[in-house]
């Protein structure tokens, strides 16, 4: 008989913390309720008839003696012989069928009586009835005239009838149990090994079922066979494959994904650095453009302070225009292109340089002060006096050179810068001027 322990040790899963029920046992309760029912039933059934036939036979018997006694008894009254007659009635109440037998003359009066009614003690008294038939004792003389002599009775009960059935019943009873119980223990084998081990294996294998161990050991029944469970069984190993292929596939694709995506957001930011670098970059000369200035200005003057000044060069190309004009457009470009390249060679450590506007350029020198920026923009403007440029020879620049003044705006400094750069264009080009402190510009704008 399978336990709860048992069920435990077979690893059948509980449901909801409910202990699980042998589906065998309760197979097998049903199976064989019904079946012991049904016997019981049967046998009882058959145990009526008995009983009814045990009673015809008694009735029979008792037919008989009259065909077998009633002229002797006759016979012994008429000759009023008691002893014979007390002889044929103590060998009628030794039979079976017979409790008591008695003799009364023609006016009813006992003559003799063998046996006792309350000879039998049962203890299904609903069955022990007694009951009793009663025959003519008619004697026949010589002249064959009849001559009524008496009556005799015999008793009988339905308790001798149920005793012969009784035995049967109780053999009939064992074999029926003992049926039962042996075809019990051998469906309860069979039932258990077919159906109830295979369930609970199917049923810890699922248990067992998770994302990471998915069909890592597929289920394998201890009973083989082609039934439906060991189908069932086949059925959950090509499931877990199939799960096992979905998630790899789904394993890889994300690895790809991941990928793809570190791939693509590598080029994004790449891509960033780019447009953002394009976007102050000047793209004819590859100088830091506008933006780019005013950027490292507004960074460069909150740096600059007490014992940090700070510089600006503007330089402008004279006569630039006749360039355009005698050589072309693209010559123009080249012409910015090497002025461009030659001022970037010349650039100090630490010191800016971008494309103002047209041909203009920027040089910022910080931590300088006024002075030294004009040394700065001179050694500028020699080198690029000597340069030799492409299709038309050799030009020259001009430069206005400002210091930032204490409280000063970048685009204050920017004006007087400018307006030193117009000083040197006015004073006859390929010069340096510089402008003056700010408080000074008001009265005498540049030097
Ligand atoms: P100044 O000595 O007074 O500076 O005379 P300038 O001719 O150099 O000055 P102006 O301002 O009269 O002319 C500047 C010219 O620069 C006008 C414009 O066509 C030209 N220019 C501006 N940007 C570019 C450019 O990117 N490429 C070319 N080829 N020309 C440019
Ligand atoms: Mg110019
Ligand atoms: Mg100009």
């Amino acid at each position: 008989m399978p336990t709860s322990e048992g069920s435990r040790a077979a690893g059948r899963p509980d449901a909801g913390g409910a202990s699980a029920r042998s589906l065998a046992t309760r197979l097998l309760r049903v199976i064989f309720g019904c079946y012991f029912g049904v016997a019981v039933a049967v046998t009882a059934a058959q145990m009526v008839g008995e009983y009814r036939s045990a009673h015809r036979r008694l009735e029979a018997d008792i037919q008989a003696m009259e065909r077998t006694f009633g002229r002797g008894l006759a016979e012994a009254m008429w000759s009023f012989n008691t002893d014979v007659l007390h002889g044929i009635l103590t060998g009628i109440a030794e039979m079976p069928a017979v409790v008591a037998v008695e003799v009364r003359d023609e006016h009813g009066a006992v003559v003799e009586r063998v046996g006792t009614d309350a000879a039998r003690q049962r203890s299904v008294t609903s069955l022990d009835q007694p009951f009793d038939r009663s025959f003519d004792l008619v004697y026949a003389d010589e002249s064959r005239r009849t001559h009524l002599v008496g009556r005799w009775t015999v008793r009988s009960n339905d308790g001798i009838a149920f005793d012969q059935v009784w035995d049967t019943f109780v053999v009939i009873l064992i074999n029926s149990a003992l049926k039962t119980l042996t075809l019990w223990g051998i469906f309860f084998v069979v039932i258990r090994r077919m159906v109830g081990r295979p369930l609970d294996e199917i049923g810890a294998f699922v248990a067992r079922l998770d994302a990471g161990s998915l069909g890592a050991e597929p289920l394998t029944l201890r009973s083989r066979g082609s039934h439906e469970l060991d189908l069932l069984a086949r059925a959950f190993n090509a499931m877990t494959a199939k799960l096992r292929g979905a998630f790899d596939a789904n394993a890889a694709l994300m690895r790809d994904l991941q990928d793809a995506n570190a791939t693509l957001q590598a080029r994004v930011d790449e891509r960033t650095r780019d447009l953002a670098r394009l976007a102050r970059t000047d793209q004819l000369t590859g100088l830091g453009n506008r933006r780019d200035l005013d950027e490292a200005l507004d960074r460069e003057a909150a740096r600059a302070g007490e014992g940090r000044p700070l510089s600006v060069i503007l330089g402008d190309i004279d006569h630039f225009k006749s360039i355009n004009d005698r050589h072309g457009h693209a010559v123009g470009d080249a012409v910015l292109v090497a002025f461009a390249d030659a001022l970037r060679r010349s650039l100090r450590e630490g010191d800016g340089l971008g494309r103002w506007g047209g041909e203009e350029f920027m040089v910022l020198c910080p931590n300088t002060g006024v002075a030294a920026a004009r040394g700065v923009a001179e050694a500028l403007r020699q080198r690029m006096e000597e340069l030799d440029l492409p299709a038309v020879g050799t030009r020259t620049c001009s430069f206005g050179v400002a210091e930032l003044d204490p409280g000063e705006s970048v685009d204050r400094m920017l004006v007087r810068a400018d307006a030193a750069l117009y000083a040197a264009k006015r004073n006859g080009r390929n010069r340096v001027e510089a402008a003056d402190a700010a408080a000074a510009w008001g009265r005498r704008n540049v030097a």
